[in-house]
């Protein structure tokens, strides 16, 4: 192959939080690196599309550092990267958001050394081929706390800020304003919110 002609390509989605959703800071340990049942998917997926090159080389991975970034596509790596903080949102936004990356790589697998546009008419094409036709290129993921009612609310043991959520916060989560203040936005054990349920 002529690697002069393989256009390389990040595509990104990026998704905006609330101001309540910037506050917390997820320890990072769970969930990065490769994951085995989506890249099983994903492969499956690939090769029911009769592209056995990309099955074979397609891979899913979680990356915990992304901050707004929901998720991401390389090529030709062939990579689609999730932010495991969609699993917070919902399993239909984690299978929308693979699904909108896994046919970035279809397309650019498609079209070869010919060059198209990031959400052009192969992308479409695709994301119809996996079943979410009429995807848009941007994401506005809906995050459920606007409508439903809090019950959960936090307190961060350093600054003393308050917190309600809807849903109840993972066991290691701590207050953003302190980690980025003392600990440069990493999730820091000093800073882990205490929790007391609402009603
Ligand atoms: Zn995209
Ligand atoms: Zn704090």
């Amino acid at each position: 192959m002529d690697n002069r002609a393989v256009e390389k390509a990040v595509l990104q989605m990026q998704f905006s939080f609330e101001e309540t959703e910037r506050c917390e800071v997820r320890k990072p340990r769970f969930r990065s690196g490769r994951d085995s049942g989506w890249t099983a998917r994903a492969r499956l997926l690939c090769a029911q599309l009769s592209l056995p090159g990309l099955a074979e080389k397609v891979v899913v991975k979680w990356n915990g550092r992304m901050r707004s970034t929901a998720g991401r596509a390389t090529w030709p790596d062939a990579v689609v990267e999730l932010n495991p903080a969609l699993l917070e949102i919902s399993t239909s936004e984690t299978e929308r958001t693979f699904l909108h990356e896994l046919a970035h790589l279809v397309a650019y697998e498609r079209a070869g050394n010919r060059r198209i546009k990031p959400h052009g008419p192969e992308w479409r094409r695709a994301c119809c081929h996996l079943g979410i036709p009429g995807e848009r290129a941007g994401h506005n993921l809906p995050l459920p706390s606007r409508t439903m009612r809090r019950r959960w609310r936090y307190f961060c043991p350093e600054c003393w800020a308050v917190i309600e959520r809807v849903r109840r916060m993972e066991n290691c989560s701590a207050c953003y304003a302190c980690c980025l203040k003392y600990n440069r936005g990493e999730y820091d054990e000093r800073f882990r919110f205490v929790e007391k349920r609402i009603s």
